[in-house]
């Protein structure tokens, strides 16, 4: 049983309830989860509370906290295996990408945002001679954190560690799909003896568990990542009692390849870029824009290495592309394919269930041509191995294609000219830009996006913008002119 994690104690629901988490590879049953209510919810909000207003946490040295956020980093990679195991069997991500890819990053969240909290301070606005103004960051109280199934314990330490840095409580609520590698968290913060309270964790459905969270007035922020239309009805939940919100969404960001691109490199990262997390990734490059002159070559190479990403269990170190999260999601993915043939696009490579895996939620990397800008294929989200290829003539247009859609997280630019490609990234409306490269993060940068990807920046510093409150000093240094009302005079102004 997978349990909930409030007060450092592993419990059940009050209500007794519970849900089974399925493995995306047979949709055989992995575990039993505690399926968290409003009344759950309340229990760990009380504690991260108590935690807050009398625990010793908000009030440690930077230096204390850094010490313990370091130590849950070191004990995330001694129990890297186990995390890994969990992560594969509930995700189907395959191995090598979660082994690499997604723990050692979860580690790595908690000693950079460590030494962060080290290093944000206060700012000083000196006023010649009259006043010392001064501002200083605070812990701004209990947060509660809403994270996805596609990456989710790099997506849990994304938040939690900033969180905890900054100094705040906080209640995590794991999504359903994919809840097995949250337990992890509180099995290190029992290991590193994080004070009772400071992390709490509740599992559960959205409906029932996120949104008494969203609602409760004992929690002042919000950090959310999934889709967008679960943002608005967040954003609208948390308005009674206004909570500070950081939303990171959705999103369908463009590929760019010009004709003067390294057209091997190009490939390499169009593909990674789509198919790597089984094309789960908010910052997939899901629309391939590709200059007109290449078109027809780069096509050809790129239908030739789609059909070689190898689908495989994720166990298997040399799976490339594993199982979809769960059935639900599997057909969802699957009824675009109608929808792209009914707008009159070409599946070029895959489009189904591979045929070799009958079980699971196994689809094949799939390709998909003859497509244009304004078709859904290429306007909507799919969260799926699919990449929609649309030719364009010049950089204008490319631009203009990239900017005609809703969503605004990232873009990648290849070009052969650096000029070209800095030009154009800016240009793009995306909180993200990569020229020439992958999605290779820089973990001080602000990460986020714009339109409808979302509201806010987390990464460094940034971060630490939304998970503290300022607090603003003025310090008067001499005698200045008060007012003096009701002392008879008239200079009273
Ligand atoms: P989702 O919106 O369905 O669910 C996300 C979380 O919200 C889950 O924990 C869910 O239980 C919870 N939730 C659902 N309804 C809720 C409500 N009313 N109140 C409170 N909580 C609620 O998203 P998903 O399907 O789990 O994840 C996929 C989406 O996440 C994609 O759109 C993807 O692009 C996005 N995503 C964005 C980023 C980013 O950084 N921008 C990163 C990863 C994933």
């Amino acid at each position: 049983m997978i349990e909930h994690f409030i007060d450092n104690q592993f419990v059940t629901s009050l209500e007794g309830g519970s849900f089974e988490s399925l493995n995306p590879a047979t949709n055989r049953p992995l575990a039993q989860v505690a399926d968290g209510t409003a009344a759950d919810v309340d229990r760990a909000v009380q504690a991260a509370r108590r935690a807050f207003d009398a625990g010793p946490w908000p009030r440690l040295p930077a230096e204390e906290r850094a010490r313990l956020l370091r130590r849950f980093g070191e004990l995330i990679l001694a129990h890297a295996a186990g995390i890994a195991e969990d992560e594969i069997n509930d995700t189907g991500v395959p191995a090598a990408q979660v082994k690499v890819g997604a723990v050692p990053r979860a580690a790595e969240n908690f000693t950079f945002f460590a030494d962060m909290a080290t290093q944000v301070g206060g700012e000083q606005f000196p006023v010649e001679g009259k006043f010392s103004n001064y501002a200083v960051r605070k812990p701004t109280g209990v947060a509660g954190l809403i994270t996805p199934w596609n990456t989710p314990f790099m997506l849990e330490t994304w938040k939690v560690a900033p969180c905890l840095a900054a100094g705040n409580t906080c209640v995590l609520k794991p999504a359903e799909w994919s809840p097995l590698s949250a337990a992890w968290l509180g099995r290190i913060a029992q290991e590193a003896e994080l004070p009772a309270g400071v992390l709490n964790i509740v599992h559960g459905f959205g409906e029932t568990a996120g949104a008494p969270l969203v609602a409760h007035p004992g929690v002042q922020l919000i950090s959310f990542t999934g889709e967008t239309t679960t943002g608005s009805e967040i954003l609208r939940n948390g308005a009674a009692t206004l909570k500070r919100f950081s939303m990171e969404l959705g999103g369908k960001s463009p590929t760019i390849v010009f004709e003067d691109a390294d057209l091997e490199r190009a490939l390499d990262g169009a593909v990674w870029q789509v198919y790597s997390l089984n094309g789960e990734r908010c910052t997939a490059g899901s629309r391939l824009l590709l200059q007109a002159s290449i078109y027809d070559r780069f096509v050809a190479d790129l239908a030739g290495r789609v059909g070689a990403v190898r689908v495989g269990d994720p166990h298997d170190p040399a799976t490339e592309l594993g199982p979809l999260i769960h059935p639900d999601h599997w057909r969802r993915v699957r009824n675009y394919m109608d929808t792209a043939r009914a707008e009159g696009a070409e599946i070029l490579v895959g489009g189904d269930r591979p045929p070799e895996f009958p079980q699971g939620n196994y689809f094949q990397p799939t390709l998909i041509t003859r497509a244009h800008n304004r078709m859904r294929v290429a306007q909507e989200e799919i969260f799926g191995p699919v990449l929609v290829v649309i030719p364009f003539q010049d950089e204008a247009e490319a631009v203009a294609l990239a900017n005609d859609i809703r969503y605004g997280l990232a873009a990648y630019v290849w070009s052969g000219d650096l000029d070209r490609g800095r030009r154009v990234g800016e240009r793009i409306e995306a909180g993200l830009v990569w020229v020439n490269s992958h999605n290779v993060r820089d973990l001080r940068t602000p990460f986020g996006g714009c339109k409808m990807s979302g509201i806010g920046r987390e990464g460094g510093k940034y971060s630490f913008d939304f998970y503290t409150e300022w607090s603003t000093v003025h310090v008067a240094l001499g005698e200045h002119r008060i007012p003096p009302l009701g002392k008879g005079g008239t200079d009273g102004r």
